[in-house]
């Protein structure tokens, strides 16, 4: 089977809420664009948001206030212009996810509905249900599909096509493979966008879908380019216990509460105003803290209980009906009757790629890599900084997806975008050896062994609470694991729905980002947001109010770069909740 060649104005990789936004405004202004997509678009992981997105849509509350919330939340470390961005066309943002169908729950006068969520000072998270991301994202699916975007579903991206010529450089497309029947192909365009998703996947407790391996991060890595600040993982306060799947902040939201083996609210010690609703960092700290001081329960004493009894079955079941029935699918607790268990997880991904505030990637104001964007989850032009508050990220991967698709189309529209005249097949060179090397590969070591292995260490060693003694052992574990990678055998060798090889490429991935979280956790010797070092407990601003970022070299090595935070108005002041 040869290699087939596309041409598009612009390629999409990913259809969550961020490639789909971008996807939309593109098509609807004529320009010939596709989307990639490894898994069907309606199984991406933004579906699986149940919780809410944010916008201040109220008189009482206001976009200073969310703007305001977001860089607090973030630590300080946030770019104040993208969030300000961000929510000043949040309210615009919900209005036209609304007028295209999205059926948002309602007050009883007949507004969106609001509910109140961590770290913010009104309750300004719109829902639908706790199904929001799966609401908008068949929403905006179905309106992709009948305006004509084309989408290529179940095909791998296994690399860009990156060119750097006299000191200019430059992507001109993707390099993919069809998961069912191994066709191979490449889509050159005058615009790449990579719209990937998180990263939280290398975690043995997460949330995150199967598919979030961080695959974007590490292949646009693997070509030299820095990601940033990939120290920044979120452990969200509620997942099952044992499982890590999620129970939406909408519980605490709606009036959860967190209480310990003593039958004691603790967060009265952590967060005295905010209580329950602290941000998420706070809470996730707080849990582990009490289970550390063995005041935790379930079987293994490593669990906390989230009441929510007092709220009553009417109030379950309207408001958080797919909440109950994960507590009694996966636990066998009824919320409705009896408190349910949970712990942190591993959730959310802060860093990424670097990109500026119009979307475009870059690292610095020389370093612009043409032709290349990004937004949503995989990117990082830091609306969430060290922190991300609950609510806000479904908001970055729609407002950003389209703002970037406005961004592409202003640059294809000023011809600052070069078209892509003759094609290589051996642009391809570099995925095809992968894949031949993988298949044809007799090495003893097995995918799953050492993606537990690496989940297993980096729960330990980079999680909650960080210390340089261990973040030390888990850059030698995370070495030793890339030596034995390169023994790993596939167990299947076909060429139809070879499951074993995707997950060996994508297993390649995390190696690769992990290592870049854990050189940015020994980097940073503070505690900020989502990374808390116990050996360094306080916040640095004279050292450390900086983005790291780091590059990786052909061995694998990463080094750390850093770059100052851009304050704007809003200074950096104690975080107390
Ligand atoms: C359980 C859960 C609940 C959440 N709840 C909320 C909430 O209530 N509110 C909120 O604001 N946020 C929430 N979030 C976060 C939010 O859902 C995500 O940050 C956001 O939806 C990410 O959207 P995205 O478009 O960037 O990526 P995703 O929706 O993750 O999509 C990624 C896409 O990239 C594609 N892809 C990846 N790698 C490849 C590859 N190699 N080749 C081809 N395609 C590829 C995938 O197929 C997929 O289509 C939640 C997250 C989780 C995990």
């Amino acid at each position: 089977m040869g290699i087939s060649i596309h041409r598009y104005d612009a390629v999409i990789v990913g259809a969550g809420l961020a490639g789909l936004a971008a996807a939309r405004e593109l098509e609807s202004r004529g320009k010939h664009v596709c989307i990639l997509t490894k898994l069907h678009p309606l199984r991406s992981h933004s579906g699986a948001a149940q919780g809410g997105i944010n916008a201040a849509l109220r008189d009482e509350d206001s976009v200073e206030s969310h703007i305001f919330d977001t860089i607090k939340g973030s630590d300080y470390l946030a770019n104040q212009e993208a969030v300000e961005l961000m929510c000043t066309r949040a309210p615009e943002t919900i209005r036209w996810a609304e007028k295209m169908g999205a059926a948002f729950s309602r007050n009883e006068e007949g507004k969106i509905a609001q509910r109140p969520f961590g770290g913010q000072s009104f309750p300004r998270a719109c829902y639908a249900k706790d199904r929001t991301g799966l609401t908008l994202l068949q929403t905006l699916f179905e309106q992709a599909h009948r305006d004509g975007v084309e989408f290529w579903s179940e095909w791998y991206v296994a690399d860009i096509i990156y060119e750097e010529i006299d000191g200019i450089r430059k992507v001109s497309g993707v390099v993919a493979y069809n998961i069912r029947s191994m066709q191979k192909a490449i889509f050159y365009a005058k615009a790449t966008m990579f719209a990937t998703g998180g990263y939280a996947r290398c975690y043995a407790i997460n949330s995150n879908a199967h598919a979030n391996t961080g695959d974007g991060l590490s292949i646009v890595a693997r070509h030299g380019i820095p990601l940033k600040d990939m120290e920044f993982v979120q452990f969200h306060p509620t997942g099952l216990a044992g499982t890590g799947i999620l129970i939406s902040e909408a519980a605490r939201g709606e009036g959860g509460k967190l209480i310990n083996s003593e039958g004691e609210r603790f967060m009265q010690k952590y967060a005295p105003t905010k209580l329950e609703l602290g941000p998420r960092d706070l809470v996730s700290r707080s849990i582990t803290r009490e289970i550390e001081a063995s005041r935790g329960v379930g079987q293994n004493k490593d669990a906390v209980y989230l009441d929510l009894t007092h709220l009553g079955e009417e109030k379950i079941m309207t408001k958080l009906p797919e909440l109950r029935d994960l507590a009694l699918t996966f636990l066998g607790l009824d919320m409705i009757k009896e408190p349910i268990l949970i712990s942190p997880t591993a959730h959310y991904s802060m860093g990424g790629i670097p990109t500026d505030v119009a979307g475009r990637v870059r690292y610095d104001k020389e370093n612009i890599v043409n032709n290349f964007y990004a937004a949503g989850e995989c990117a990082c032009v830091s609306v969430h900084g060290a922190n991300r508050l609950g609510a806000n990220s479904l908001l970055e991967a729609l407002f950003y997806g389209r703002y970037v698709g406005e961004t592409i189309i202003k640059d294809l529209e000023d011809g600052n975008l070069l078209t892509h005249a003759d094609h290589k097949i051996s642009d391809a060179d570099r995925m095809v050896a992968e894949i031949d090397w993988l298949l044809s590969s007799c090495g003893s070591e097995r995918v799953a062994d050492i993606r537990k292995d690496l989940q297993d260490s980096m729960t330990k060693n980079a999680g909650v609470f960080r210390v340089e003694e261990k973040l030390l052992k888990q850059r030698e574990i995370i070495k030793e694991l890339r030596e034995r990678f390169k023994y790993v055998g596939l167990d299947d060798r076909s060429k139809v729905y070879n499951t074993d090889l995707q997950e060996a490429l994508e297993l390649g991935h995390m190696l690769d980002y992990a290592a870049f979280i854990v050189e940015g956790a020994i980097y940073r010797k503070e505690s900020r947001g989502s990374h808390f070092r116990d050996d360094y407990p306080n916040r640095d601003d004279k050292n450390f109010l900086t983005h790291t970022y780091g590059y990786m070299d052909e061995e694998g090595n990463i080094d750390i770069d850093y770059k100052p935070v851009k304050i704007g108005k809003y200074k950096p002041q104690e975080r107390t909740y």
